[in-house]
């Protein structure tokens, strides 16, 4: 007999198949195809990461799953279908793209759906993703979307890349970077930086360049530098853009490229970042920069990097060398 577990896969993977197949070769699928291929992606890839859709009458799997005497503990521990107060069963999932969501092994343990927006549906109120609840297969502090396919190429290139979002990893794959993952929409956990520490040395944050996006930078440097010895760099997109938006723009080999030749390391990244609000000819927001500066100095292990921006920010504010190197070491030994 099938543990829970088990049959609880097999659900999903039954609905990665029809969400699949209503999307590329339905009529109820077809403004989402359209819509998917409008963004630039291909059948070809839509085949790879079995992109579906959820259509709106929350019915399909349902029917497919009562046919087959799927046990009611089982549908509501699958997390992918809701009872309501009347006893019915419902499709969680509706008028969304479906994003499989699978654990190391390849097999699907959860979703997370986009909405489609069309004139026949007002999508006000919904979230734009909505991922499975935590279930016995489910725990979005664990998984790391596409991580199974990716691993392969992360251990080749030593490294990996972190990406915000579903369609960013996406596009990415498409564009020729397959080392790419992303977190659930949330900070990343130390249970994914310990399973990212044991496949590589080498890690780049590659996140949205809104704002959203430069904070959650920030946030996943703290994390990563704290939960593990990887070596970490930044790169930042322009514009706002996010990698999907800039492959769109400029093309895959330009994405590509970009994310190869565009790698600042985390003192470089703090630089302008914490530029970002001041007023560098006030006296009182020169000091306070140089001091956030050099607090973030005296967290680079290396001293042959710190000695370099030491010129550097020593030049740049027309101090001595050697204020910086004592401010510094003060700083260094405040630390313990
Ligand atoms: P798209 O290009 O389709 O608009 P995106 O990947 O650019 O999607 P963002 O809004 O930048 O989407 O969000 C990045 C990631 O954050 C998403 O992939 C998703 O994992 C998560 N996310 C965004 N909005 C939500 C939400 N409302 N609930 C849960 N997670 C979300
Ligand atoms: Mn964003
Ligand atoms: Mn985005
Ligand atoms: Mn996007």
């Amino acid at each position: 007999r099938d543990s829970q577990e088990q049959r609880l896969i097999a659900l999903h993977e039954e609905a990665q198949e029809l969400y699949h197949h209503i999307l590329m070769n339905t009529q109820s699928g077809e403004a989402a195809l359209d819509y998917l291929l409008a963004r630039g992606l291909t059948k070809d890839i839509l085949e790879t990461f079995k992109i579906g859709f959820a259509p709106k009458e929350r019915v399909i799997l349902q029917q497919i799953f009562k046919n087959r005497n799927v046990s009611d503990d089982d549908l509501s521990q699958s997390g992918l279908m809701i009872q309501t107060d009347s006893g019915k069963w419902l499709d969680r999932f509706y008028q969304r793209i479906m994003f499989p969501i699978r654990n190391q092994r390849g097999k699907v343990i959860g979703f997370s759906g986009r909405i489609l927006a069309d004139e026949t549906f007002d999508d006000s109120g919904l979230p734009k993703y909505l991922n499975s609840p935590e279930t016995k297969l489910f725990n979005k502090r664990v998984v790391l979307f596409n991580f199974d396919k990716a691993r392969g190429d992360i251990r080749k290139k030593n490294e990996v890349i972190l990406f915000e979002g579903f369609m960013d990893v996406i596009s990415a794959w498409k564009s020729g970077v397959q080392n790419g993952v992303a977190s659930m929409g949330t900070s990343l956990t130390k249970e994914q930086i310990a399973a990212l520490e044991r496949t590589t040395d080498n890690a780049v944050i590659c996140y949205d360049g809104d704002s959203a996006g430069i904070e959650a930078t920030v946030r996943a440097i703290e994390l990563l530098s704290q939960q593990s010895e990887m070596q970490l760099t930044v790169v930042r997109l322009p514009n706002q853009m996010d990698p999907d938006d800039y492959r769109v723009k400029y093309g895959e080999d330009a994405l590509k490229q970009f994310i190869r030749n565009n790698r600042d390391t985390v003192f470089v990244f703090k630089k302008e970042y914490l530029m970002r609000g001041k007023n560098m000819s006030l006296e009182a927001d020169r000091l306070e920069y140089i001091d956030q500066l050099l607090l973030e100095l005296a967290e680079i292990p290396s001293i042959v990097e710190q000695d370099m921006y030491a010129t550097q920010i020593a030049e740049e504010f027309d101090l001595s060398k050697d204020t910086i190197l004592l401010e510094l070491q003060k700083k260094k030994r405040a630390k313990f």
